[in-house]
Parts: C-alpha cells; sequence; structure tokens
C-alpha cells in the first residue's frame, strides 16, 4: 500500500464539495481525493477542519519583533531617527539578529506564515535559524550609503550582499536576495552595484519604493524624478524587482511598473502606523501588476500577522474607495498567498496536486466560522489567528494543535525577556 509522509483526513477545502483528504509526499502535494485509500507516516484528521495556503509574508525585517512597542504614535522619519536607528546602532549584533528571529518565526508560525522576505543585517544568523525551524524565506542584507556595523561604504555592503550570496545559493528553504534599502538610502551608483550583483546571481532584488509623500519630494530635489521615474531612468525596474509599499504613484508611474514587471509588496498596517498613505492596491490590481502582501517589521506595524493584514487591505481599500467591490476576500486570500510564492518562484500558495505542501489547517468549531457559509470570507473577515490550528511548510509539520513542534517557544520569550531588561537600561541611560 501506498505511504504517504503526511496523510491529511476529511478536511474542508474551500471551493470544493464535501470532505476531502490529501496527501503530501516529498514536500509536495501529491494527491488531493475524496477518499485516499492508504497509509500515512504521519496522520492528521480534519474533523471539520478547513485548508487554506499559508501565507507568503513578502516584506519583513524579522529580527525587530524585539524593538516592537517602542516608539509608537510617531511619524516614519522621526521613529527611524529617534527611536530604531539609535537602537539599532547600540544593539544590533549576531545574538540579536539570532533572538529576534526566532521570536518573530514563532509569531509568523503561529498566525500561518511558511514563507518570509527579509532584509536586515546579519542575514546568515536568520537564514540558520531558518534551516533549524524548517521555514521559508527570502533573506537579504540591507544595504546602505551611510556606514552602520555591518560596513563603511557601499563596496563594503555590497561584498557582504555578496559573500551571502554565495553562502546562501543552493539551500533548500533560504535562498538569497539583494536588498538596496530604498532610493533615498542608496545612490544611482549604489544601486547600479546591487542590480548587477542580483543579475549576476540571478537573484531577486528588494527595496522599499514611495513609501511617504516626503520620499518623493526629497528624490524628485535631489534627482529631479519621482522615485520610480528615478529607479527606470537608472535602469533598476525589472521583473526581478520587489518593491515594498508603492504608495505614492501616478498614473505613468505604475503604467512603468506594468510594463517592467516590478512586483509590489503592499503594508497597509505599516502605512497606517506610520501615516504613511494609503498605496492605489486596487488600481494596481486591476492593471494586472502582481501585488503582494507583507507585514513589514514588528516595530512599525505592530505584529507579523499575516491574516490581520488581510483583513485590513480588504476594508481599507473598499472604504477608502467608497466601493465594496474594490477588493473582495478571494483577491485578498491570492495575494497574501499565491501571489508571494510566485514572486518568489516556488510552486505553493495553491491547494493543488503538485504544488508544495505549505498550507494551513484551520479550526472551523469556533463562533466565527459558524455557520460555515463561505469558508474564505469568514476567514478574511470573521476569524482571529486562534483558529490557525496546523502549519505544513514545505511538508513538515511546524505546527500542530496549537503547539510549535520544531523550536521551543518557552525557551525564545525567555531570551525576549533579557532583551527587553538591556534595552530598557540603555533607553534610561539616554534620559
Ligand atoms: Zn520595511
Amino acid at each position: 500500500m501506498e505511504k504517504y509522509d503526511v496523510l491529511i483526513k476529511d478536511i474542508i477545502i474551500p471551493g470544493k464539495e464535501g470532505k476531502w483528504d490529501i496527501g503530501i509526499s516529498g514536500g509536495k502535494i501529491t494527491k488531493i481525493e475524496k477518499k485516499i485509500e492508504a497509509q500515512g507516516k504521519e496522520v492528521i484528521l480534519g474533523n471539520g477542519k478547513i485548508a487554506f495556503p499559508s501565507f507568503a509574508n513578502m516584506h519583513t525585517h524579522i529580527s525587530m519583533t524585539l524593538l516592537r512597542g517602542l516608539g509608537a504614535d510617531l511619524p516614519l522619519m522621526d521613529w527611524l531617527q529617534k527611536v530604531i536607528w539609535p537602537l539599532e546602532g547600540e544593539f544590533v549584533s549576531p545574538e540579536f539578529v539570532r533572538d529576534g528571529a526566532l521570536l518573530g518565526i514563532v509569531e509568523s508560525i503561529k498566525t500561518g506564515t511558511t514563507l518570509f522576505m527579509d532584509m536586515y543585517f546579519f542575514e546568515e544568523e536568520i537564514g540558520q535559524v531558518c534551516e533549524e525551524v524548517g521555514i521559508r524565506a527570502g533573506l537579504g542584507f540591507g544595504i546602505l550609503d551611510f556606514p552602520t556595523k555591518i560596513a563603511k561604504n557601499p563596496e563594503e555592503y555590497i561584498k557582504r550582499a555578496r559573500k551571502f550570496a554565495e553562502d546562501f545559493k543552493n539551500r533548500e528553504l533560504v535562498f538569497p536576495v539583494i536588498c538596496p534599502h530604498a532610493p533615498y538610502t542608496c545612490s544611482p551608483n549604489t544601486l547600479r552595484m546591487a542590480k548587477e550583483l542580483a543579475d549576476e546571481y540571478g537573484l531577486l532584488l528588494h527595496i522599499h519604493v514611495a513609501e511617504t509623500k516626503g520620499e518623493v519630494e526629497r528624490i524628485k530635489e535631489e534627482y529631479g524624478k519621482t522615485p520610480v521615474r528615478h529607479l527606470e531612468s537608472i535602469g533598476f525596474l525589472d521583473k526581478n524587482v520587489l518593491c515594498a509599499h508603492m504608495v505614492w504613484t501616478d498614473e505613468e508611474e505604475r503604467e512603468i511598473i506594468k510594463e517592467k514587471e516590478v512586483k509590489i509588496a503592499h503594508c497597509p498596517e505599516s502605512n497606517l502606523k506610520l501615516a504613511s498613505g494609503i498605496a492605489p492596491i486596487p488600481d494596481y490590481v486591476k492593471r494586472g501588476i502582481t501585488v503582494c502582501i507583507g507585514t513589514d517589521g514588528a516595530a512599525s506595524n505592530d505584529n507579523l500577522n499575516m491574516l490581520e493584514e488581510m483583513s485590513i487591505c480588504a476594508k481599507l481599500h473598499k472604504g477608502y474607495n467608497m466601493d465594496a467591490k474594490a477588493i473582495d476576500a478571494k483577491t485578498v486570500l491570492k495575494l497574501a498567498t499565491e501571489n508571494g510564492f510566485k514572486t518568489v518562484g516556488i510552486k505553493a500558495g495553491k491547494l493543488e496536486e503538485g504544488f508544495e505542501a505549505d498550507l494551513i489547517l484551520v479550526n472551523a468549531e469556533t463562533p466565527e466560522f459558524q455557520p460555515l457559509y463561505d469558508p474564505i470570507a469568514q476567514f478574511v473577515y470573521s476569524s482571529g489567528t486562534e483558529c490557525i490550528d496546523t502549519v505544513i511548510c514545505k511538508g513538515k509539520i511546524l505546527m500542530e494543535k496549537r503547539q510549535l513542534k520544531t523550536v521551543d517557544e518557552e525557551e525564545v520569550y525567555r531570551k525576549a525577556k533579557v532583551w527587553r531588561e538591556k534595552i530598557l537600561s540603555f533607553l534610561s541611560s539616554l534620559s
């Protein structure tokens, strides 16, 4: 008799009538049938649960979980200059990045994410943690013009990014990404060097673009062009470019984005909390631009919860456009799952045979799912993350019955508390 690595029995799959069995082998969904007569090394009983693809969080700075809750209620530039950059200058180290990544990964798994796109420092620490825990990530060193602990000048950042690309190419779960921070922190020359490196290794470029009105003004003043036109004029934009935010763009710029097949990581909660604005997402989607969803760092969101991000995304654009059809639950779910995986070239984000087994099982025996009429709408609009019962990444069970199976949650919280003490005593020494 055939044997699956994981066999899920009697599960509800949105869009399909009745209950289904899902067979998983070699990290892939190999069979979906009404009744699979086979054995599983691990068997999960559906018991009325609903299966969804897991989330792809397409823009974050995962280790910033350790700075969550600091500098609340400040706009972006004050928040960066008065709170985040001084703290990062003092504390960012391999140990900080590792402990912060673990905390972020615990939160990611508990909220149903199996892929995240990260931009930060000491990314080899994050890569190692991801491999230990069994979660996917696209990781890149933030490349800047100004000096930090990582490097003194752009050439040194590029050298660091190259070494990371070399060390982490051909891994199973983790892949390198080239991350110039933004057009306002990277000169045209730095951006060109980053692009050359990405093209040399065949990697994605991940960058913040057009996040605030202030950024647009600043770039216009410096280069005589808006950020998107500026990036286009130096030959940076291409189909391997993932731009986070894209709040402030005009009609012509949107055409450029479409034509160049640039991908967008929409971060609605971060844009709202830092008062950056509202990105024209329904318009991007209508134009056929690939839009994904990201949480941004936990310090500007203030969590890594993709379910909440979906819910806010849908309601924000309906309300802002005064159009209940501006974006629907099904589209938002696609943005948060399928579009993210597609952007990084992973065949996941759909519950179909032949796709990677990245999925979550959601407990429908909760008030929010009863009575069950429309699983997708009820997932997006009604439920909280406590309903996420099981998380599977590339066929490996990372959480079952809300118990993490590959990471010691208590130990992660213990370390977070130690960092809290250090950070608070530094802050009190400043005042
Ligand atoms: Zn960001």
